[in-house]
């Protein structure tokens, strides 16, 4: 029997089809254990954090770049040994319909990007782990899932927070109200910007400032926290340095009220370091980390003394967690649809800015 390249791709489809076909159980196993990523735009996470975790990943694999720098071809192909058929740009990203050796293509492209590379990608035939924010809109959100669904692709958004185990502790500890009933969260994450000139000030790319970029952290905490979608919600922004914000919002804070009647009260910034932090306050006690968001050394207390866990790389754990989803045909615990319920809450928040009044929101 001849068994075809394609019979042994990572693939749920050519895992069935190669398993029916009889082949040695060993390299049936092999394929299946491995998800084939490729990661789509070469800037400072996927160089720094991305590739080296994808060096230490079970399940994914790094096979394929997708970039807009010819330069960065060759640095990259030798350092990680992808093969010239899996290195793609912008204008021949599609083409990657014909690639059956790249399973996922991981979008760590500007925010004002990631729909269109998301809808291309689920086009193309290939499941998408998307950065977050996942858009810059809740419409673009809803693009997103839709041509992800119509192709029969998982959609995942890379919130690595929810991999790592001190942030994994502080829900458990809610859940299971070790502390009594929750009352309060406190939520901030804020970081002073350099650049003036970096995509991440462009109201087109970005989508918006610190609250789209790292506001979302201080969001998705309230919402695993507390495990409530928001029912009101209040903001307020003010800019300091209006030049350089011209177009997205400089610093914020804002309040969420939850269905049970936990209050949130959040912050973030682009104009000075130091916020990295939540802290929730329940009947009995409390909980807390601080640095919360970081990618090393997130530290947590309680009111009954300090949280000591082991310290993961976050990004390698919320690689493999989507690669193990695809290899077991399971919806990610952080699909599209999270993404979208961030949005429509940043959406409130920019909302309750503009006309200067509170936000109702529907209950979920
Ligand atoms: P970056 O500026 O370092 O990289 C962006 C990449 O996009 C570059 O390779 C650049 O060449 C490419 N690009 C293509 N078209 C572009 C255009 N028109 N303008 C600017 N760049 C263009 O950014 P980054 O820090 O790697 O962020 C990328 C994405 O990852 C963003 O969505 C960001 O929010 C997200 N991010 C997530 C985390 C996290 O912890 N999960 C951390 C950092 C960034």
């Amino acid at each position: 029997m001849t068994i075809n390249r394609r019979l042994f791709l990572g693939t749920t489809a050519s895992i069935t089809a190669a398993t029916s076909f009889g082949v040695h159980t060993s390299m049936a196993a092999d394929a299946k254990s491995t998800v084939n990523f490729a990661l789509v735009g070469l800037g400072s996470l996927s160089t720094k954090q991305l590739a080296p975790a994808l060096q230490q990943t079970k399940h994914a694999k790094l096979v394929g770049i997708v970039t807009g720098t010819p330069s960065k071809e060759k640095v990259w192909a030798d350092k990680y040994g992808i093969k010239q058929e899996n290195i793609y740009n912008y204008d021949n990203f599609d083409k990657l319909s014909e690639n059956e050796s790249i399973d996922v293509v991981y979008i760590v492209l500007p925010n004002g990007m990631h729909k269109e590379f998301t809808v291309r990608g689920a086009k193309a035939g290939k499941h998408v782990l998307c950065e977050k924010p996942m858009a810059n809109t809740s419409d673009e959100c809803r693009e997103m899932i839709a041509a992800c669904k119509e192709n029969d692709r998982k959609l995942a958004i890379g919130y690595r927070c929810q991999f790592e185990p001190h942030n994994q502790h502080c829900i458990e500890l809610a859940r299971s109200e070790k502390f009594g009933s929750l009352k309060a969260i406190e939520a901030g994450f804020g970081f002073k910007i350099g650049d003036p000139n970096q995509w991440r000030l462009d109201g087109k790319l970005a989508g918006g400032g610190a609250m789209m970029d790292v506001g979302v952290y201080a969001l998705q905490a309230c919402r695993y926290i507390s495990g409530e979608e928001p029912v009101s919600i209040s903001a307020q922004e003010t800019k300091t340095d209006p030049v350089k914000f011209a177009e997205v919002d400089e610093s914020i804070t804002w309040t969420m009220k939850m269905p049970s009647g936990v209050i949130c009260y959040c912050s973030t910034s682009y104009a000075f370091n130091g916020i990295n932090r939540y802290n929730a306050y329940a009947d009995k006690g409390w909980f807390g980390l601080e640095p919360a968001y970081s990618y090393k050394g997130i530290t947590g207390k309680t009111s009954k003394g300090p949280i000591e866990l082991e310290s993961i790389d976050q990004f390698a754990a919320e690689m493999d967690a989507f690669a193990k989803c695809i290899l077991e045909d399971r919806d990610s615990t952080v699909p599209g649809e999270e993404g979208l319920r961030d949005m429509i809450c940043v959406e409130a928040i920019y909302e309750s800015i503009r006309t200067g009044r509170h936000i109702e929101l529907p209950r979920a």
